[in-house]
């Protein structure tokens, strides 16, 4: 073990990490980055397939976003976001809002994904206390959520893996039910269904409609849950809905932002917008830690009035609006503005998709291949008629995920969904090897023939 690795053990408390695992298999000492490529102390390359958690939209250090970080460092590094502006913001804001869905033109930053979801439910609720809704004060959100791991954010999340713990401590929250594509009660094909789903919704807002502030979603995709996939039918109805019983449609668009569904915004694909979105991760290309929630000029204009009313939105984070991190946004912008790394995206998503559905469907463990965007999902089942799950302690994706990293790949199953989610830059022959490479890891521990 290397004088790094030791180190390391000695001091840090890894994310997400049983850090007894870091015994068999020891964190990775990440010396530099180019490309889809990261490469360890030793000189090994590795092939980024996940985006590095789902924030590196256009390759490391992209020498363009480098520059722009870079030479704002040597010109202002930070501004009190109270009172003080910076060109770097304002020049941000004037550009989402010409490719943000229709309605979103207020921006208010946070430094992470979950705090710009916790600012969002506090604007939604306390929209409504001044505006005579006093008595919506709960919260809807979707079954498998993910929203982030702050308390409140906690909350509308229900992934049993990082709530279950803490329920006691945690908001209550309205769960509705929502699509299960792959596992669908209904028997319907997701590319072609009604959303038939929908009646739970529809149920759950008869019931709760009226004292419920907000509903969030991540659009299309639900990230942590295994890259779970629902059909924009979805968003439209529930646009209807939320207008019907006056609750916010809150966008949780932190991994689905910036191109990564095929659009620049998930939200995109079902033509109506939300009441508030927010955003992260690819924002600032993976360079900075910076979130934004978006919304309506309706409800900003709630809270505009003197000051003794009491009106305001006091809530701040010392890392708001950061220049730093506003000039990689504004950088990973000039390179996303004229379209055609996203038109190029898009192209290679779809040789992407069929690479992977040749080279996986056959196995008898893949259950399904489903994709949007160049995310592509690989749900691997014990029994492929019955869609049977594989037991979570086997942890085959884990034993999958040890495997490619000894071939150089990054893939970080979630579960038993082994998926790639790689920068938008990534080339047809990176396709072509990474897939080799994972079919491989996935042949080793489950082959294919029995
Ligand atoms: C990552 C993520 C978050 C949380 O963002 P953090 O910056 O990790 O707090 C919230 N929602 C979704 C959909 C995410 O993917």
């Amino acid at each position: 073990m290397n004088n790094w690795i030791e180190k390391d053990l000695k001091y840090i408390w890894h994310p997400c990490s049983q850090m007894k695992d870091y015994e068999t298999l020891p964190p990775i000492v990440i010396e530099k980055g180019e490309g889809i490529y990261l490469y360890d102390t030793d000189g090994k390359k590795y092939y980024d397939v996940i985006s590095s958690w789902w924030c590196n939209l256009l390759g490391h250090c992209n020498p363009h976003i480098s520059k722009a970080v870079k030479k704002q460092a040597e010109t202002i590094e930070h501004v009190i976001f109270a009172n003080f502006t910076h060109k770097q913001a304002i020049r941000l804001c004037e550009r989402l809002s010409k490719i943000l869905p229709k309605g979103l033109c207020k921006f208010n930053f946070t430094d992470n994904g979950s705090s710009a979801v916790e600012a969002a439910m506090k604007v939604s609720f306390q929209y409504h206390q001044q505006t005579g809704n006093p008595q919506k004060t709960k919260f809807m959100a979707l079954t498998e959520a993910y929203h982030g791991e702050t308390i409140g954010a906690l909350s509308v999340g229900d992934c049993d893996l990082y709530t279950k713990l803490y329920k006691p401590i945690l908001m209550d929250i309205v769960r509705v039910k929502g699509p299960d594509c792959f596992r669908c009660p209904y028997r319907k094909n997701r590319d072609n269904c009604e959303c038939e789903c929908f009646e739970h919704a529809e149920k759950t807002f008869e019931k709760y409609g009226e004292q419920t502030s907000a509903i969030l979603v991540e659009p299309l995709l639900q990230g942590s849950a295994g890259m779970k996939i629902y059909p924009p039918l979805y968003l439209k109805k529930l646009r209807e809905l939320c207008n019907k019983y006056n609750v916010h449609l809150i966008a949780d668009e932190i991994a689905t932002g910036f191109g990564r569904t095929g659009k620049m915004f998930a939200f995109e694909h079902a033509g109506v917008s939300p009441d508030i979105m927010c955003l992260s991760k690819g924002l600032t290309g993976g360079y900075m830690p910076m979130a934004i929630f978006v919304t309506t000029q309706k409800i900003y204009d709630a809270f505009y009035d003197e000051y003794n009313t009491g009106k305001a939105f006091m809530h701040s984070h010392t890392y708001s609006g950061n220049p730093l991190a506003c000039s990689a946004a504004n950088a990973v912008l000039d390179l996303l503005e004229d379209g055609r790394i996203l038109e190029q995206a898009n192209k290679n998503a779809l040789y992407f998709n069929n690479l992977i559905k040749e080279k996986f469907l056959p196995h008898p463990n893949v259950g399904e291949v489903r994709h949007i965007g160049l995310i592509n999902a690989i749900e691997l089942v014990e029994e492929k008629q019955r869609k049977k799950p594989f037991a979570p302690d086997l942890r085959i994706g884990y034993q999958i995920y040890k495997k490619a990293l000894m071939e150089g790949v990054i893939l970080r199953p979630l579960g038993n969904v082994i998926y790639f989610n790689p920068p938008l830059v990534i080339t047809r022959e990176e396709m072509d090897k990474v897939t080799d490479i994972a079919l491989k890891c996935l042949n080793s521990i489950l082959p294919a023939k029995k």
